[in-house]
């Protein structure tokens, strides 16, 4: 029996030590995940202000004349008093003062330039923005392992803070095998192809938050694998793409093995994916691809994304399927877990989920064509037109 999709996880979670924790400044905070709790050191808004521009006044006076003694504005508070039946200008964000209890917008207001009079009464309270309304001192903004976006990296900074503690970023080689790859861009002898997985990988890459460094491409010798593998092996990851198959020339592995990674395990129940080959050199993770580019990127999103997420702390590292339905019948695998290239379709684009024609793991341009990942689990007979599938969209990545 093959390992299953989760076993696997759960084998690669295991062997995943977080990285240590650096002070990132907010500019290059984006995306990565903070380690600590956040908690506001501060009240936020520091201070009573003014959600409008108008006038700040006791609420009791209207309606009424009121005589204008002054001016708040943002970052210039007003400094002297106010009494009953006089008003300050103020505008928004500048501080409301302790007697007053309104902000009246400058439109409800009709003014000769020193009074003002308002014509209806006004609900005390209205369009102050209250000291500590959006967080009070010690209030918890975000929880560990958040992942920091805009709007996060705005609460941090909104709260005076100009660094977060983050893990450091995992650092990546990307090392793809094979005698018949050329670079793109360079002309094809017979035999050859481009090599897709690595262009492939780095942008999957990009999106997990890793650092890459590419070695180049490693000939189907023992000799030119041991040189790659030796120069990959200094960082956190190892992601090579090919050579884990059954072949004379799949070296990956026995090379691999020689240079002191310990196989965790070797192949698994999903298609395409089967050959994934997981081993540790020390705190190393070691990620063997097959080279086939529809089975590297399944297995990218389903094992490698995970484990770069867990070394970077993030809260939830597994990969987030969502539910929608099969828009044509599936024939299912009685040995391993399938997961088929769909597009999205139906009225409202989202959840119908119809096969693509090619589903075989070379098929690298049709699944850019493809929606999401659909996953037909292990079993027998087919799986009708409206079952309910687990997919994982792919556009994102
Ligand atoms: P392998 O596991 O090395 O036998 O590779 C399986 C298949 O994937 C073969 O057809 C390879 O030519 C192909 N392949 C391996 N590496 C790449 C790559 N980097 N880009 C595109 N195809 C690849
Ligand atoms: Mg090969």
């Amino acid at each position: 029996m093959l390992l299953s999709i989760d076993d696997a996880l759960a084998l690669i979670e295991a062997h995943v030590t977080p990285l240590p924790v650096e002070e990132v400044a907010l500019e290059h905070a984006y995306g990565r995940y903070i380690a600590q709790e956040l908690r506001a050191a501060i009240d936020l808004p520091p201070f009573a202000s003014s959600a409008m521009d108008g006038y700040a006044l006791r609420a009791e006076d209207a309606p009424g004349r009121l005589t204008v003694v002054g001016e708040s504005s943002a970052g210039s508070p007003y400094l002297g008093g106010l009494r009953p039946g006089e008003a300050i200008a103020i505008s928004t964000g500048a501080v409301v003062p302790a007697q007053a209890d309104v902000v009246v917008p400058i439109e409800d207001v009709s003014s000769d330039g020193e009074q003002i009079e308002l014509a209806s009464p006004v609900l005390p309270g209205s369009f102050v923005r209250n000291r500590g309304s959006d967080m009070e001192r010690g209030d918890r903004i975000l929880d560990p392992g958040t992942r920091l976006g805009s709007a996060q990296i705005g609460a941090a900074a909104a709260v005076g803070l100009a660094t977060l503690p983050c893990r450091r970023r995992p650092s990546v080689a990307v090392l793809t095998t094979g005698s018949e790859l050329r670079r793109p861009g360079e002309p094809l002898a017979q035999g050859e192809i481009y090599d897709a997985n690595g262009p492939m990988l780095t942008a999957a890459l990009l999106t997990s938050g890793a650092g890459v460094e590419h070695i180049p491409a490693a000939a189907d010798t023992s000799e030119a694998h041991r040189m790659a593998l030796v120069q990959a092996l200094e960082h956190d990851v190892v992601i090579s793409s090919g050579g884990v198959s059954v072949g004379a020339h799949d070296l990956v592995r026995s090379v691999g093995r020689e240079l002191g990674v310990s196989e965790v395990f070797w192949r698994i129940a999903l298609r395409p994916g089967k050959p994934l080959a997981f081993g540790v050199r020390g705190s190393t993770l070691v990620f063997g691809l097959p080279g086939n580019p529809v089975s590297s990127l399944v297995c990218f999103e389903l094992f490698v994304r995970p484990a770069l997420l867990a070394l970077q702390g993030a809260a939830s590292v597994r990969p987030a399927w969502s539910s929608g339905v099969l828009g044509a019948a599936v024939a299912r695998n009685p040995h391993r877990d399938d997961l088929i290239r769909v597009r999205f379709e139906g009225p409202d684009g989202s959840t119908v989920l119809v096969p693509l024609h090619g589903q075989q793991s070379h098929q690298i341009a049709i699944t850019a064509q493809a929606g999401a990942l659909a996953r037909i689990p292990t079993g027998t007979g087919e799986l009708p037109a409206g079952a309910e599938v687990a997919y994982l969209p792919l556009l994102s990545f």
